[in-house]
C-alpha cells in the first residue's frame, strides 16, 4: 500500500468522527449546561478504534469547525499523527490539530460543511 492511500484512509477516518460530532452538535447546542458548560464530543483522531470523549463548549467546538482541515482530538500525543498534521492548540481538555498537504485536501473534500453551495 502506498503512503498516499494510507493518508487518505486516515483522513477519511477522521472525517467520519467529525460527521458524528456534527450530528450531535444540535443536541449539545440546545442543552442547558450547568457550570462548567461543557458538552461531550468524541476524539476525531485517525484511529478508527478511538472514541475517547472530549469535553468542549459548543463555542469551542464551533471554533474548531471554522476550518475544514482542523480536527479536535484528546489531549495526548497518542491521538496525533505528526507526519500528517500539526498541533495548533493545546488546551487542558482538548487539542486542535491541523492537517497538512494531501491529508488536508482529503479533509476538505469530506467536510460536511463544504457541501453547501455558499462560501463561508
Ligand atoms: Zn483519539
Amino acid at each position: 500500500m502506498t503512503g498516499d492511500n494510507r493518508d487518505d484512509r486516515l483522513a477519511k477516518n477522521e472525517s467520519l468522527f467529525r460527521e458524528h460530532n456534527e450530528r450531535i452538535e444540535p443536541h449539545n447546542a440546545v442543552h442547558t449546561w450547568v457550570n462548567p458548560a461543557f458538552a461531550d464530543w468524541i476524539c476525531e483522531c485517525a484511529d478508527e478504534g478511538c472514541s475517547v470523549p472530549v469535553r468542549l463548549t459548543v463555542a469551542e467546538y464551533e471554533a474548531v469547525r471554522l476550518k475544514a482541515t482542523r480536527f479536535l482530538v484528546a489531549p495526548s500525543e497518542d491521538h496525533v499523527m505528526p507526519d500528517a498534521e500539526c498541533i495548533i492548540r493545546r488546551e487542558e481538555r482538548y487539542w486542535i490539530v491541523e492537517k497538512r498537504g494531501r491529508a488536508a485536501e482529503v479533509s476538505e473534500k469530506f467536510d460536511p460543511r463544504s457541501r453547501q453551495p455558499s462560501e463561508r
